[in-house]
Formats: C-alpha cells, sequence, structure tokens
C-alpha cells in the first residue's frame, strides 16, 4: 500500500482508543527494524525523520528506503514524517519529495532553539496548514516548550519553564486549523529526562487531561518520551560505555496519556540505546569480527524488539488491518470540505 495519511493513522488511533508509536530513523536498519516489529504485531506506524536525518540520508536515500518499505511490507499503513520542521520552507521541501505529515515546529524561532512568540507559532504553522492541507498532507504543531537538545533542535534549559496552556491550546488549534498537537508537560528530548523516577510534579500528566477536556477531538503528541529502560543502559554500561544513571517516561505514564487523548508518542533514544548496546557487546565479545552485519544485524533485532514492545504497550499491535488507505488526494478533498463548513 502507498504511505498513508498521519491524520487517518491518528483518527483510527482515536477510534480504537490506542496510541502509535513515532520512530525516528536515519538508515536502512531502523526502517527494517521498524517494519519488521510492525509485521510481527500487525501495527500500524509512523517513521519519522529530523532534519539532521534528512541531511544524513540526502533525502532521496530515506525517500526510496522508504518505498522500499511499503513494497516489502504492503499491509502495513505507515505515514512519513517530518520531525520538527524549523520553517515553512523546510516543511514545503518536505512535502514535495513525498513526506504524508510534516511538524511546524513554531514554538521555537527557526534556529531550532529560540523560545518563539505565541503570535509567530500561529502564524508560521497556519501557513504550513494551509500548504500541506492543500496536498492532503497532516500538520503536527507544538505549544510549549520541552526541556533537552536532540540532533541540535531544541531549547534546552528547564521543561518546567513553559508547559503548555490550556487555553492557549485551545486558542492555538482554532487559529491554525492543525491535525495534532505536540504538548509540553514536563519531559525533554534525548537520554537525560529526569535524575530520578519522575512523579507527578516533574511529569505534568494532569496538565495533558485538562487539554483533553478542553480539546476532545484534537489528536495529542508526546515527544521526549523515551522510557530510557535501565536494562539497555546496563548493556551499553557493561561492554564499555559510559551512559551516566538517568529516568525516561515510564511507560505507564504513557499509557495514561493514551487514555486522555495521546495518539501519537515519540521515541527515538530507546532505540539508540538498543542499537548501540548490541553493537558494544559484539565489539566486546567477539573482537576478531569486522563485517559490519556481523554487529548491524544484532542491532537491529535489538531495535526491533523495543519497537514491538512499545507497539504492543501502546495499543496499537493487531490494528493493521482495519482499515483502507484513504488517498492523499482524498485527504485534500476532506481539508476543503472543512474549510468550506467552517
Ligand atoms: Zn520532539
Amino acid at each position: 500500500m502507498p504511505m498513508v495519511s498521519m491524520r487517518q493513522l491518528l483518527d483510527e488511533a482515536a477510534k480504537g482508543g490506542y496510541g502509535v508509536g513515532a520512530f525516528n530513523v536515519n538508515n536502512m536498519e531502523q526502517i527494517q527494524a521498524i517494519m519488521e516489529a510492525a509485521r510481527e504485531t500487525k501495527s500500524p506506524v509512523i517513521i519519522q525523520a529530523s532534519r539532521g536525518a534528512r541531511t544524513y540520508t540526502n533525502d532521496r536515500f530515506l525517500y526510496h528506503l522508504m518505498l522500499a518499505a511499503t513494497e516489502v511490507y504492503p499491509e502495513i499503513p505507515v505515514a512519513l514524517h517530518q520531525d520538527h520542521g524549523n520553517s515553512p520552507a523546510t516543511c514545503k521541501s518536505a512535502i514535495e519529495m513525498g513526506f504524508t505529515s510534516v511538524m511546524m515546529d513554531g514554538s521555537l524561532m527557526e534556529d531550532g532553539k529560540t523560545p518563539s512568540t505565541f503570535d509567530y507559532n500561529i502564524r508560521v504553522t497556519r501557513e504550513v496548514v494551509e500548504l500541506a492541507h492543500e496536498k492532503g498532507v497532516t500538520v503536527e504543531g507544538e505549544l510549549g516548550t520541552l526541556g533537552g537538545i536532540e540532533d541540535g533542535h531544541g531549547a534546552g534549559g528547564d521543561p518546567m519553564a513553559h508547559l503548555t496552556d490550556p487555553d492557549q491550546a485551545v486558542e492555538f488549534v482554532e487559529r491554525t486549523g492543525i491535525d495534532a498537537l505536540a504538548v509540553a508537560i514536563g519531559t525533554s528530548h534525548g537520554a537525560y529526562k529526569f535524575s530520578k523516577k519522575p512523579t507527578g510534579e516533574v511529569l505534568v500528566m494532569k496538565r495533558i487531561e485538562e487539554i483533553h477536556t478542553k480539546l476532545p477531538t484534537t489528536h495529542l503528541v508526546m515527544h521526549g518520551s523515551s522510557s530510557v529502560p535501565q536494562d539497555l543502559q546496563d548493556v551499553i554500561n557493561k561492554y564499555g560505555g559510559k551512559m551516566k544513571p538517568t529516568f525516561g517516561v515510564p511507560v505507564e505514564e504513557i499509557q495514561k496519556g493514551i487514555q486522555h487523548g495521546v495518539r501519537k508518542i515519540n521515541v527515538d533514544t530507546d532505540n539508540r540505546m538498543a542499537m548501540t548496546g548490541a553493537i558494544r557487546k559484539v565489539f566486546a565479545e567477539k573482537p576478531e569480527a569486522f563485517d559490519p552485519r556481523d554487529y548491524l544485524k544484532p542491532a537491529r533485532d535489538a531495535m526491533k524488539e523495543v519497537v514491538k514492545k512499545r507497539m504492543v504497550a501502546f495499543g496499537q499491535a493487531g490494528h493493521a488491518g482495519d482499515y483502507t488507505p484513504i488517498p492523499l488526494a482524498e485527504m485534500a478533498k476532506f481539508y476543503k470540505r472543512q474549510l468550506v463548513n467552517a
């Protein structure tokens, strides 16, 4: 099947009351790990690429690997999403390349670091909604800012400083027309989110409930949602790595979010850790090995296992065959009708 619109994946997830993992990729092995996990668990899935990933793969390699994924796994609905677009131009180039969904992160200025104003965020996000919906492409916006920095993106600093304000969220969704809203609830990008197991004071899940109550039909997105499991940290450190002790977002907390309108959950760090641990293990145990497949295959397998666990935990497992993909041209008509009716 062709790549599907993320809006359709999330609408179906809302109907079914589950969440869909959005996993970041940079290369073939990561795409294969996700698609194989999707096949084994019968899951619809979102594959996403940051600007850094698009540069790393020279865009064209990424696109053709994704085409290969849809050919080899025709039964899996998969959306290709631009993670953290920093400007309308970035989103436009993603749409032109064939992404079926884009994030316009106007919570930060174009440098991807400086927090922006509410008016700026509305203006650039609205601009992207207009050009994306015309092509049937989904748009995710962000209000509030996360802590941490990943792939050169992020404001850094205190994640509690800019939590999403529920009333502002309502105005933001109304004025931009976005399909999905990324919310800031105290978490951070990268591996170093919390220095102890997060409590309600630092991970403000209640905020999600408040936003969902005010915006019951907007799909909510959790960023910085890797769980950073201890066993993956242990493998890395056992075989010569130097990860400092850290805590991520517990899977149970994500499941609570899913009960309150979270439909897309971004996971990157856990997969990076799984691959790195597996590669370190091979290097430590088989120092004589030098065929890249000797370590890339175990790395791919390790990532697949993490992705499978997340797919089951988020509830998307078993839902790959629930629906027929709507072509983007049809989605474009759907958005046009919405405009007429508004
Ligand atoms: Zn993010």
